[in-house]
């Protein structure tokens, strides 16, 4: 196939090469997990089924789980499932151990093969609610295609800055494409995150954001953009930036400051953002992941709840 699967649109024949992002057609897992460190109503009381895809279609300079999202080898011991009957599998041993929820974590390379881990999953008896966790960067297309298959979208909306999405993502693009995608989103599931009994959402949308040392400004931007949608979304500010790396450019190599994320964390609610949580500045210790790991992830959020 010529790749059209994201924005990038850079039409790779997947067959027979790799794309931006740096997969090939057959899809590829590095983790399949508990984990504890989501939102509440999407973790529950056992942790959500959480499927990391290797590669990204962003490649973020800055990138947390850089460990996968930037994998070249194709024979790297980091990927642990091959194929949709394998994931499949993967999930199924999972969930024995999780809340009815699975997670598909930096999916969009892969969303084509969506469809069928979830039937997949039919098959075996289980219907689990799905999450699309996303790095924004999402085409109208996909999203429709997807709409029958998930049940609560994760997008992140990293930046209205299109300079520092083309510096930091190589996607001078994203703040447009990223808004389109959550109007789609909004479109199809509200603003509404309705729970069951024992407070588990099985519908609706969270929007991260992930505040950057240095880059107030571009955070009180995407709060404003995302409050001009709809002031009723749910949002989770996220404070544990860490430079995974040396050598990062501008503020990249430093953690954010109390002062910086006050100010982020004073416009959330000025503007009237009022459901969703804020992250403990603290968090900054506990969300590196370690993928040699099979448990990729133990800890748990430090996220403080917003009013309702
Ligand atoms: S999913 Fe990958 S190969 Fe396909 S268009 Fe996007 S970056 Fe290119």
């Amino acid at each position: 196939m010529k790749c059209e699967l994201c924005p990038k649109a850079c039409k790779a024949d997947r067959a027979v090469t790799v794309g931006f992002c740096g997969a090939s057609a057959e899809p590829e897992v590095s983790t399949i997990c508990v984990h504890q460190g989501e939102e509440p109503p999407i973790c529950g009381k056992k942790g959500i089924c959480n499927v990391f895809f290797a590669h990204c279609n962003l490649q973020c300079i800055y990138c947390q789980n850089g460990d996968i999202s930037t994998l070249s080898d194709p024979t790297s011991a980091l990927i642990r499932y091959r194929g949709v009957d394998a994931i499949v599998e993967g999930i199924a041993q999972t969930l024995k151990r999780t809340e009815n929820i699975v997670g598909f974590v930096t999916p969009t390379h892969y969303a084509n093969h969506i469809p069928a881990i979830v039937e997949g999953l039919h098959q075996r008896g289980l219907s689990p609610i799905t999450v699309y966790n996303t790095g924004g960067y999402e085409s109208i297309n996909t999203l429709q295609m997807l709409a029958p298959y998930i049940d609560i979208y994760l997008p992140d909306f990293k930046y209205m800055d299109p300079q520092l999405a083309l510096r930091y993502s190589h996607a001078q693009d994203y703040p447009t494409v990223a808004l389109k995608a959550l109007k789609e989103m909004y479109n199809q599931k509200g603003s509404a995150l309705p729970t069951d009994d024992d407070g588990l959402a099985y519908r609706g949308i969270i929007v991260r954001h992930l505040v950057l040392p240095g880059q107030v400004e571009n955070s009180l931007a995407v709060l404003d953009e995302i409050a001009d949608l709809s002031p009723n979304l749910h949002v989770a500010l996220m404070a544990q930036y860490f430079p995974p790396t040396e050598g990062l450019p501008d503020q990249l190599g430093r953690t954010l400051t109390e002062e910086e994320y006050a100010r982020v964390t004073d416009h959330f609610y000025a503007i009237g953002l009022h459901r969703g949580w804020v992250q403990e500045l603290s968090a900054q210790q506990s969300f590196r992941p370690d993928f040699t790991q099979q448990q990729a992830f133990e800890m748990n959020v430090g996220l403080t709840q917003s009013t309702n």
